[in-house]
């Protein structure tokens, strides 16, 4: 079950498009996995929306029948076939005609939803489903932890990371902000349990050592906008290096 969201003012500031891209993503990803996170969005964006049409039309008495208006409008733009349906519709004929091909679109497209890890699959929210082809190989870090790089382009890097089942991330602060949305499985990280879902967000305050005890591992999306600080142990070790993952 999912017990932690983005706070209402993360998603206000999502709504009103003010987040980094970057951490837009997170919640976007995180709504398509939450009812309750997805509904306060919609909602968030109607009031917007009429507040947007409220102010520029001030001068219209009857405010009623603008929103009216607005609602008849917000219906006819979702009823809107998107561009991708529209050429569904239009390849119809085609494909018809031609079942093998439609057949090998059709498998491209549900492989397009998923990423793997020793032949498990694991599928992913339809906001990261764009990022598929920007993710890099996975690699073997410490602890049973495996890394895949993810090319947000101008907003840097993001990460999958995998704990193995028992495996662990150091203990570590942050010097800037860690941004975690676990797809698959669950962790605890000595703060915290979390589930699938659950969108957890750490910055400096934060000690924490995230640990796998799940038999089936747990991945998660990560986004830090500095290199972590691990703080016990032969980990320390790592500090000088740990730009080079965790980022
Ligand atoms: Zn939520």
């Amino acid at each position: 079950m999912i017990r932690f969201h983005p706070s209402a003012q993360q998603l206000k500031d999502f709504v009103e498009g003010t987040l980094s891209p970057a951490i837009s993503l997170m919640v976007s990803a995180h709504c398509d996995m939450c009812e309750k996170c997805q509904r306060f969005v919609e909602i968030e964006t109607e009031s917007l929306a009429a507040q947007m049409v409220s102010n520029a039309n001030s001068s219209v008495s009857d405010r009623a029948e603008m929103s009216l208006q607005f609602g008849d409008m917000l219906s006819q733009i979702t009823q809107l076939p998107s561009s991708k349906q529209n050429n569904a519709l239009m390849e119809q004929p085609t494909a018809y005609r031609e079942p093998v091909k439609r057949r090998a679109a059709l498998q491209a497209q549900a492989s397009a939803n998923t990423i793997e890890l020793d032949g498990r699959v694991f599928t992913l929210p339809r906001t990261l489903h764009r990022y598929i082809d920007k993710t890099g190989n996975w690699s073997s870090l410490v602890g049973k932890l495996w890394q895949a790089p993810v090319d947000l382009g101008n907003q840097g890097v993001a990460n999958f990371i995998f704990m193995g089942s028992g495996g662990s991330v150091p203990e570590h602060t942050h010097r800037g902000t860690e941004y975690t949305l676990v797809i698959d499985g669950e962790f605890s990280d000595g703060l915290s349990r979390y589930d699938t879902g659950d969108f957890i967000f750490m910055d400096g305050d934060k000690t924490h050592t995230p640990k796998s005890e799940g038999k089936e591992g747990c991945l998660v999306f990560s986004i830090v906008d500095q290199p972590l600080h691990f703080t016990s142990g032969l980990a320390r070790l790592l500090n000088p290096f740990s730009h080079l993952f965790f980022r």
